[in-house]
């Protein structure tokens, strides 16, 4: 039996997963105005990625027996400077998703509450991707800065990027 404490933390992950889809949704959306049509499907499959995740806690919850509840999220960020402001700002955001599955594992680690710590086992691996993969293309935009070939030549290679729901998750 899952405590209340961690009923209403898992819960708000679900609200902070589908929150992060909506936020890369509003990512591809603006990189969409800039003739970026790669850029927005690499935001596009990754918004499709935060709905699985957002899923996977709901399935984990209602499987638990405990009732999952659908909390109301913000308007995510729509605005940005440029390419380098908005990578920045969604590796900074990977960041803080980072910081909220440690909390979860640190709840459920203090209540040696083992089904739940090795579900959350899954997510701690899958932030180490989301990081490096933020970190990698923010480093590249950075480094590229108005340089308009590495951009569309970025563009070209993140047109082909689609979505596969992980095997065995
Ligand atoms: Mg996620």
């Amino acid at each position: 039996m899952l405590s209340q404490k961690l009923i209403d933390e898992l819960n708000e992950q679900i609200k902070f997963e589908f929150y992060s889809s909506h936020l890369y949704l509003a990512a591809a959306a603006y990189t969409y105005e800039l003739d970026l049509d790669g850029f927005a499907n690499f935001f596009i499959v990754q918004a499709e990625e935060e709905k699985f995740h957002a899923m996977k806690f709901f399935n984990f919850i209602s499987e638990m027996g405990a009732r999952v509840k659908m909390n109301a999220f913000d308007t995510p960020k729509m605005e940005y400077k440029d390419l380098v402001d908005l990578f920045e700002y969604t590796s900074a955001h990977e960041q803080l998703v980072t910081d909220r599955i440690y909390k979860l594992m640190d709840i459920a680690t203090e209540e040696r509450e083992h089904a739940t710590i090795s579900f959350l086992k899954w997510f701690i691996d899958e932030q180490v991707e989301e990081m490096a993969t933020f970190k990698a293309m923010t480093q590249r935009i950075t480094r590229a800065k108005d340089d308009a070939n590495v951009i569309f030549g970025m563009d070209d290679e993140l047109a082909t990027r689609v979505f596969r729901p992980p095997t065995g998750a």
